[in-house]
């Protein structure tokens, strides 16, 4: 497969990433461009043009290109054809893998884009090795992915794997899909940013306030991780809440899927892992019914950015 080449394409709310990809997984060329917001049209020509740079890239030559892997944001059908909900991009119902298989000759896979991380963490990163692993990954919200005997887990609508939607909580806070204390409304960036909030509301004093300037509608992760490592009370108290949430949750995921590995990533594990994972562990080492099941590790993810581009690749290996 050495002469075989893959694109991998990321298609995110702001921006477009592409990568030139060889059959071991390994980069050879990258691109980015915003992400169009005028239409589909413009998203086309705007990944069109990446796959065509990151192709051309170091003369390589397109007779060796075998395929190209597209992640988006929403629900895909699980035959790949399709966008079938996308809140973040305007792509759904159009026909983008018919549209760039009749412009560059080749097969085009299309996926989720987190189901993808998990799929690209399984083969290049955290999971290399592995056949049965769970994605979580808390950014804003909090996505995820499972990879069951080696395959990624679809479902039948394409709509497998929605973990950031696992109630741990029936009495807790309202979430975004309109359910209650799902895992996405206790450990997710919003949920954190809004219990900060609350706090300083009922008069309790965190250095996040200082960090911010005052400004706490958005509250980055970083900061949050420069509150950890100062000893702040209240973001202690409210991440070491959200990492017992996970760890719920993954208690939960081990009865269903029984994983090797959890692979946990996005911003607030990049930021925050070091305090988040050992919570983490010590719910899986803690859980009862698999006492004497071999230990289930919790691990951070290893690709970073590049999960989703390397997961694309990856699907279009596997399917061409
Ligand atoms: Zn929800």
């Amino acid at each position: 497969m050495a002469k075989e080449y893959f694109v991998g394409v990321d298609i995110g709310g702001t921006k477009i990433a592409a990568a030139l990809v060889n059959g071991k997984g390994e980069i050879l060329a990258r691109g980015k461009a915003p992400t169009p917001r005028s239409g589909p049209k413009r998203i086309l020509k705007a990944v069109e043009d990446l796959v065509e740079g990151v192709a051309a890239e170091k003369g390589r030559k397109p007779k060796g290109l075998r395929g190209i892997g597209v992640g988006a944001p929403g629900i895909v059908d699980p035959g790949g054809r399709k966008i079938l909900v996308a809140p973040n991009v305007r792509l759904a119902g159009f026909p983008l893998v018919r549209k760039l298989r009749k412009r560059f000759g080749v097969g085009v896979a299309l996926g989720n884009d987190v189901n993808l991380g998990v799929l690209g963490e399984q083969r290049f990163g955290a999971g290399k090795g592995t056949e049965n692993v769970v994605g979580i990954f808390p950014g804003t919200g909090v996505g995820g992915g499972a990879i069951v005997g080696g395959r990624l887990m679809l479902g039948a609508h394409g709509a497998a794997a929605e973990l950031g939607h696992v109630v741990v909580d029936p009495n807790g806070p309202r979430c975004g899909c309109g359910s209650r204390g799902c895992l996405e409304a206790l450990a997710g960036r919003s949920a954190i940013e809004r219990e900060i909030r609350r706090a300083l509301r009922a008069g309790e004093k965190s250095v996040v306030q200082v960090l911010v300037g005052g400004k706490l509608d958005v509250i980055k992760s970083k900061v949050l991780a420069k509150a950890l490592k100062s000893g702040d009370l209240v973001v202690t108290r409210i991440i070491r809440r959200a990492s017992e949430a996970l760890g719920s949750a993954c208690v939960s995921l081990r009865h269903v899927f029984d994983p090797e590995l959890f692979i946990l990533g996005g911003g607030l594990i990049e930021a925050c892992g070091d305090f988040i994972l050992p919570i983490v562990q010590r719910s899986l080492d803690h859980d009862p019914l698999f006492a004497k099941v071999s230990a289930c590790r919790a691990v951070p993810s290893r690709l970073g950015d590049d999960a989703v581009i390397l997961g694309a690749a990856a699907l279009a290996m596997e399917t061409f």
